[in-house]
C-alpha cells in the first residue's frame, strides 16, 4: 500500500493565500476531494487526469455525509492514490479535519497536515484589524458560533466568553448574530465594545460592516451581509477605520465567468481579480496533443505561422522531442498571429518578426504581404480554419500545415450552474469555447456576454447568441479593457 493523504488548508478565498506547499500537493493529487469555500482557482493547478470531487455541503445541510467522506478518502489511500483533502481556511480550525485524520490513523494510512491561512485571522487582516494589537489585545480566541444559542444546553460558556481578556473571533452564525450578541451583552461583555462583520473576507467583494456589540447584528442586517463571514468583537476592531487597506477595483461587485481551458485560465483570472472582479472559472474546452500528424524537418521552410500560444509550446515540445531546439527556426521568417503568441515564442528565444496589428488570420494575411516566402509551415490546432493557408498557396506559396493539437469539450461542472447564470458577464476566447460551453451550461438573462473577436463572435451569433461586448484588441488585454470600459462607462 502506498497511497497516503494530505488535509490541506487552501486558505480564505484569495488564491494567493494558497501555501506553496498546498499548490505542490494539488498539482501531485491522484485524487481531491475538496469543499465550498476554496478559491475558485486552487484547482486549476491539477494534473489533467486527476479525480476531482465536490464533497461540501451545500446551504447547511450536508451533501455528501462525513462518514461517506472518510470512506472514500480510506477507499482511494488504499488504492494507492495520493488524496489531497482540500479544505477552506486551516484544515484543523472548525473543519473537521482532525475527525478525517483519526479515520485515517484507525485505518493505519499515513497523512500529512498543511495548514492553510485560517478566516478568522485573514478576514480580520484584509478588514484592517489586527487581531492582537499592543495595548488593546494580547489575545485572541476563535470560536465558532455553529451551536443555537437560543438552545439552553448550548455548549459555549458564555460567561467565560465575555470575560475573555482579549479579541473574540467568531466563525459561522450569521444568522445567529443577534442572539449571539445579545448573549454576550448579558454576560457581561460591554455593549460599546467594538464589533466588526467581515463576509467573503480577502475576495474581491469583500464586505465590512463595523459597529458596536449592541448595534452590529441590526448593522449587518441592514447591509444584506451573508456567510460566509466572522465576526470579530474586540477593541482592536476599532483601527479598521485607520488600518482598512483593501481598495475597490474597477471590477469590483462584478462576477465574470472563464471559459478557457483550466491550464490556460489562470492569466486571465487573476487580472479580473486583481482588478477587483469575482471570478467564476468554469473551462468549456481541454487542450490534448494531437496524435499521428509529424512536424515535419524545418530546413527549407522559409516562413513558419504560429496561431496560439498553445500551438507554440506542443511545437517545441514536438521539436525537444526529436533534440531539436530554438536553433530550428533559424533560416526561416517567424510569424505569430498575436501578442500572446509572441510572448510564448520569446519565452522559448526566438522573437517573432511578424506580428499582425490584429490578431486574427486575416490580420496576419494582411502582415505577410510585404514579405517574400516559398515554402510556408502553419503549425496550428487541428481543424482550424482555412483562411491562412488558402490565402497564403493564392498568393504562390507551397503551404504545409500541421494540427498540433485538438481541443475537445470539458464537461461543465453542474454545481457551478447557478453561478454561472448569475454572472455579469461571459468571456469567450475563442470558437470553440462558444461551442462546448453551450453544449453543456446556460447563459443567464442578464449576463453580458464578452467574445475576443470578430471569429468568436460570428461563433457566438450562429447559435443564436447576442454579443453585448468585442474586445477592439483581439487578446486577454482587449477582453479585459472592453469589460472594464463596459463597467466604468468609459469608451473600449
Ligand atoms: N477551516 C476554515 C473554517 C471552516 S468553518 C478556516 O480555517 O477558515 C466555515 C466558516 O469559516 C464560515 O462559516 C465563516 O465563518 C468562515 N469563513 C470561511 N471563509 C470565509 C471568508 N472568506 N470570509 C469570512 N469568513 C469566512
Amino acid at each position: 500500500m502506498s497511497g497516503r493523504v494530505a488535509f490541506v488548508g487552501a486558505g480564505p478565498g484569495d488564491p494567493g493565500l494558497l501555501t506553496a506547499r498546498a499548490l505542490e500537493l494539488i498539482a501531485l493529487a491522484d485524487v481531491i476531494l475538496y469543499d465550498r469555500l476554496i478559491p475558485s482557482s486552487a484547482l486549476a493547478g491539477a494534473r489533467a487526469g486527476a479525480e476531482l470531487r465536490y464533497v461540501g455541503k451545500e446551504g447547511g445541510g450536508p451533501s455528501v455525509a462525513q462518514d461517506q467522506i472518510e470512506a472514500l478518502m480510506l477507499e482511494r489511500a488504499v488504492a494507492g492514490s495520493l488524496v489531497v483533502r482540500l479544505k477552506g481556511g486551516d484544515p484543523f480550525v472548525f473543519g473537521r479535519g482532525g475527525e478525517e485524520a483519526l479515520a485515517l490513523r484507525a485505518a493505519g494510512i499515513p497523512f500529512e497536515v498543511v495548514p492553510g491561512v485560517t478566516a478568522g485571522v485573514a478576514a480580520a487582516a484584509y478588514a484592517g484589524i489586527p487581531v492582537t494589537h499592543r495595548g488593546l489585545a494580547s489575545a485572541v480566541a476563535l470560536i465558532t458560533a455553529h451551536e443555537d444559542p437560543s438552545k439552553d444546553e448550548t455548549a459555549i460558556d458564555w460567561g467565560a466568553l465575555a470575560a475573555f481578556p482579549g479579541t473574540l473571533v467568531f466563525y459561522m452564525g450569521v444568522r445567529t448574530l443577534a442572539t449571539l450578541t445579545a448573549r454576550l451583552i448579558a454576560a457581561g461583555r460591554p455593549a460599546a465594545q467594538p464589533a466588526a462583520i467581515v463576509a467573503r473576507g480577502t475576495l474581491p467583494d469583500q464586505q465590512v460592516v463595523l459597529g458596536t456589540l449592541e448595534t452590529i447584528a441590526q448593522a449587518a442586517a441592514a447591509a444584506g451581509v451573508a456567510a460566509p463571514a466572522v465576526t470579530i468583537v474586540g477593541d482592536v476592531a476599532q483601527l479598521a477605520g485607520e488600518l482598512a487597506w483593501v481598495t475597490a477595483g474597477p471590477l469590483a461587485g462584478a462576477s465574470v465567468v472563464v471559459t478557457r481551458a483550466r491550464a490556460q485560465a489562470s492569466e486571465l483570472a487573476s487580472r479580473l481579480q486583481s482588478l477587483g472582479a469575482a471570478v467564476i472559472e468554469a473551462p468549456a474546452i481541454r487542450i490534448v496533443p494531437a496524435a499521428g500528424e509529424d512536424l515535419p524537418a524545418l530546413e527549407g521552410f522559409d516562413l513558419v505561422c504560429l496561431t496560439s500560444a498553445n500551438g507554440v509550446e506542443l511545437f517545441f515540445e514536438r521539436l525537444a522531442a526529436r533534440g531539436e531546439d530554438a536553433r530550428a527556426l533559424a533560416g526561416a521568417t517567424v510569424a505569430a498571429i498575436g501578442p500572446g503568441t509572441a510572448r510564448a515564442l520569446r519565452e522559448r528565444g526566438v522573437i517573432a518578426d511578424v506580428v499582425p496589428e490584429r490578431f486574427v488570420a486575416e490580420g496576419l494575411i494582411d502582415a505577410l504581404a510585404g514579405v517574400e516566402f516559398t515554402r510556408v509551415l502553419i503549425a496550428r490546432a487541428s481543424g482550424a480554419r482555412d483562411v491562412l493557408p488558402d490565402a497564403l498557396r493564392e498568393r504562390g506559396a507551397q503551404v504545409t500545415v500541421v494540427g498540433l493539437y485538438d481541443t475537445v469539450a470539458e464537461p461543465i461542472d453542474r454545481s457551478a450552474a447557478p453561478a454561472i447564470a448569475a454572472a455579469d458577464y461571459v468571456t469567450f476566447t475563442s470558437s470553440s469555447t462558444v461551442r462546448f460551453f453551450l453544449e453543456s451550461a446556460k447563459l443567464g438573462e442578464s449576463t453580458r456576454v464578452v467574445s475576443i473577436g470578430p471569429v468568436t463572435s460570428d461563433t457566438l451569433r450562429e447559435h443564436g447568441v447576442n454579443v453585448d461586448l468585442e474586445a477592439a484588441r483581439h487578446d486577454i488585454d482587449g477582453l479585459i479593457e472592453a469589460i472594464v470600459a463596459d463597467r466604468t462607462g468609459g469608451v473600449a
